[in-house]
């Protein structure tokens, strides 16, 4: 597949709900709003949905949400997913905020996924609950754990705030170099509206990463993923680290991704409101091909994000809607 800009198309992002157990400041508000049932996917309709952009040339699937781990049927999704490796699917991934991944990481190695992304903002529980408003520092490196001992390997995704992890990053690097994990951070963006203004904790990478290049080297090394993040090697560590700088330097011009929310329909991009809903057409029926060739004709050459006081979100809907 091929979009408009002359980009080539092979990585789906697959919402699986809207839901999640944790609460993060700069992903929702507290009392978040969540969909109605029926404005939902099934999980068969998701099946389905995957096996046709499949066959249309999507290699990689990512599951995310919301979290998608408290999607009920996750485990027959990412089966019926999974099959399709090795037949025209290259890999099969999923980003999680590790809550439930105790109990889900042997299955997902059945299902073939043999790397996963965990969100993991700090190594301070009295940050880590504030932070996601209701978590346990604990259960997710329990969580963690239990994924590596099935056999996953594990980046982790760290949103650098202003005023609440900017301590971290040493502390992260060292904790991801004992354990075995990659690290990629990600500036705060303006998704949805939050209770507070997120321009409060909004920090650009160069400046979250400087006590880190206080001390150590870092240098630039080639991993062209397609995706958002620029990845470093750091002086002393096995950890491949990545940034995410939307805000302070744009990463659109390589971007090979579209993303499939939970309600069916296809953002082609995640700062942009343009959207084809394929929920309608496949519930008469109907042939949804046509639909997915409006979308890449469609896909925007570049987000529109920026991020000042008082300013509304770049977009109405939250990275939870979209998937993140
Ligand atoms: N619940 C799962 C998790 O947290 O890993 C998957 C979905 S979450 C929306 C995916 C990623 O988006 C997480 O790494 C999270 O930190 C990030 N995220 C959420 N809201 C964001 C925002 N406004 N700006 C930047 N990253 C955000
Ligand atoms: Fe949930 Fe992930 Fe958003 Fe945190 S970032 S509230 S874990 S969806």
């Amino acid at each position: 597949m091929t979009d408009g800009h002359g980009r080539s198309i092979s990585y789906l992002r697959l919402s699986v709900t809207d839901r999640c157990d944790l609460r993060c400041r700069y992903c929702m508000a507290e009392d978040m709003h969540f969909l109605p049932k029926s404005a939902v996917l099934t999980i068969e309709e998701m099946g389905d949905l995957a096996e046709r952009f499949v066959s249309r040339g999507i290699r990689r699937i990512r599951l995310t949400g919301g979290e998608p781990l408290v999607r009920r049927g996750i485990d027959m999704l990412a089966m019926r997913i999974g099959a399709m490796i090795g037949h025209g699917l290259d890999e099969l991934t999923l980003t999680t905020n590790a809550m439930r991944l105790a109990d889900h990481a042997p299955m997902l190695v059945r299902a073939g996924v043999r790397r996963i992304n965990v969100s993991l903002d700090t190594l301070d529980p009295h940050a880590f609950r504030h932070i996601t408003r209701v978590g346990d520092l604990d259960v997710a490196l329990r969580g963690i754990a239990a994924a590596r001992d099935a056999g996953l390997a594990i980046k982790i995704n760290m949103v650098a705030l202003a005023g609440l992890n900017e301590d971290q990053l040493l502390p992260m690097l060292s904790w991801c170099t004992a354990n075995g994990c990659d690290l990629t951070l990600i500036e705060t963006m303006p998704l949805g509206e939050i209770e507070q203004d997120r321009s409060d904790h909004y920090i650009p990478l160069h400046q979250f990463i400087a006590p880190l290049r206080a001390q150590r080297a870092i240098w630039p090394i080639d991993k062209a993923t397609g995706g958002p993040a620029r990845y470093f090697a750091v002086e002393d560590s096995p950890v491949t680290l990545g940034l995410i700088t939307p805000l302070s330097d744009n990463f659109c011009a390589t971007c090979n991704r579209i993303r499939l929310t939970v309600e069916g329909r296809i953002y082609m991009c995640l700062g942009q409101d343009d959207h084809v809903d394929l929920r309608a057409r496949l519930r008469e029926g109907g042939d949804v091909d046509g639909l997915i060739d409006a979308a890449l004709a469609g896909k925007p050459r570049a987000h529109d994000f920026h991020i000042e006081r008082k300013s509304v979100p770049a977009v109405a809907r939250h990275m939870s809607a979209t998937g993140g």
